[in-house]
């Protein structure tokens, strides 16, 4: 076994996802040294598409990162609301150009695999260290030392969990315990834009509702080659997560049997589609222990109906970096961060009951405000949004 003292001083970082990476781009601006330790032994181009909220992209904007992000991106034209089945419009609301003037940033959409390119590739060489898997962690008053599965040792000032839901290092702080099956699974796919003729989705955020049910459509990619889709289900006979885990076109197509074509072409033309159980947790009341800290996913999972778990993992990286820079303890991080985050965890969640209205009666008392709300005031759908999109960690 052997200590590897990397540096006098550095923060370790457990976990290369959105969160990790993004934290480590966040210290190093401010001179402070880093390594991250990652179990995959590739980062590789897996998983779907991800919206990127105007909250995110100023933090990404801070950290000189918003061009290398945003050259891979796509920019929808507006947010919409229609009824699965019959494709009606609930709401369509501008966003090209709102976003930017209302909430200070676009509002972007990409593939998760360009998001995590686009991270890495602007880290110095020597940063990552990827097959590292931390299996635990000790610390004194003046050190914190991880191990590896492998038996070697990384000592640094701080240790940060950027680890995931599953996190270890959350365990070793809190005890070992499972997150929460929401009842949701999600479908996932990628289709070229040339696969889908005319029932291809509009250049739009566009969130489709269902009984016990719904889809999000948008498109990928610069020039928006490519269209995502998400659509979840409420169903308890399927946990597994993971983004690589395929499922049955037909078990799909049964889900979404009877939608508009824009969903059931997508479905058909896909050539893959992957299946992933949702989890979350309750808001956690410890993410810290003294050189130690949890941050992303490994501190508050969320049901992705606000499109916002990596935002938030985004936000957490800037304030906790300007907080070790300004040598504060651990505990002022979870301080600032707690009630936001367990806002937009609630939020993310009572977004299922808006999303899966089961009888006409309830579709109607709910959807019916919200398209006259469209129509008659547009700017009242924005400024329910300010809370969210118009926040910035970075001021
Ligand atoms: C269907 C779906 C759609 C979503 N859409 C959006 C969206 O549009 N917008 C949005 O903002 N969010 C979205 N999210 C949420 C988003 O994907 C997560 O919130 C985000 O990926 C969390 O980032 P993270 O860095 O905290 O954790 P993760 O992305 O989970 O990264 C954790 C990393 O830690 C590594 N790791 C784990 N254990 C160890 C260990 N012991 N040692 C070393 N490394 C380890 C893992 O390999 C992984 O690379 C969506 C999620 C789902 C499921």
């Amino acid at each position: 076994m052997s200590a590897r003292h990397i540096s006098e001083h550095p923060v370790i970082i457990v976990g290369a996802g959105i969160g990790g990476l993004t934290l480590a781009h966040a210290l190093l601006v401010r001179g402070i040294d880093v390594r991250i330790l990652e179990s995959a032994p590739a980062l590789e181009p897996v998983g779907a598409g991800i919206q990127i909220p105007p909250n995110a992209v100023k933090v990404l904007r801070a950290l000189n990162l918003e061009t290398t992000v945003t050259k891979r991106a796509f920019r929808p034209t507006a947010i919409e609301a229609r009824m699965g089945e019959s494709g009606r419009r609930v709401f369509d609301i501008p966003l090209a150009d709102q976003a930017v003037s209302r909430w200070g940033a676009p509002y972007l959409h990409i593939h998760r695999a360009d998001y995590i390119t686009a991270l890495r590739e602007a880290l110095p060489d020597g940063v990552l260290y990827l097959g590292a898997r931390v299996q635990a962690y000790k610390q004194n008053p003046n050190a914190v030392t991880v191990t590896l599965t492998n038996g070697e040792t990384f000592e640094g000032h701080t240790l940060i969990g950027a680890d995931g839901i599953r996190s270890t290092i959350r365990t070793q702080m809190l005890g070992a315990d499972t997150p929460r099956f929401t009842g949701n699974v999600a479908w996932r796919a990628v289709v070229p834009m040339a696969a889908l003729g005319d029932h291809a989705p509009r250049p739009t955020a566009c969130a489709w509702f269902g009984k016990g049910r719904h889809a999000v459509t948008y498109r990928l990619g610069a020039d928006g080659t490519h269209a995502n889709f998400v659509g979840v289900v409420e169903r308890d006979d399927w946990q597994d997560e993971g983004w690589s885990l395929e499922g049955q076109k037909s078990d799909a197509l049964a889900d979404f049997d009877g939608w508009h074509p824009t969903i059931t072409h997508l479905i058909k033309s896909a050539d893959t589609l992957h299946k992933w159980a949702l989890f979350d947790r309750d808001p956690l009341m410890k993410w810290t222990d003294q050189r130690v800290a949890l941050m992303g996913d490994a501190a508050h999972p969320m049901l992705p109906f606000l499109a916002q778990g990596a935002a938030m993992a985004v936000e957490d990286a800037y304030v906790l970096a300007q907080g070790i820079a300004n040598g504060r303890p651990l505990m002022e991080f979870q301080t600032q961060r707690l009630a936001r985050t367990s806002k937009v965890q609630a939020a993310s969640r009572a977004n299922m009951g808006l999303f899966h209205k089961r009888s006409r009666l309830s579709q109607l008392a709910t959807y019916g405000p919200m398209w006259v709300a469209g129509h008659v005031a547009p700017t009242l759908v924005h400024r329910r949004m300010d809370w969210l999109y118009g926040h910035d960690v970075t001021a």
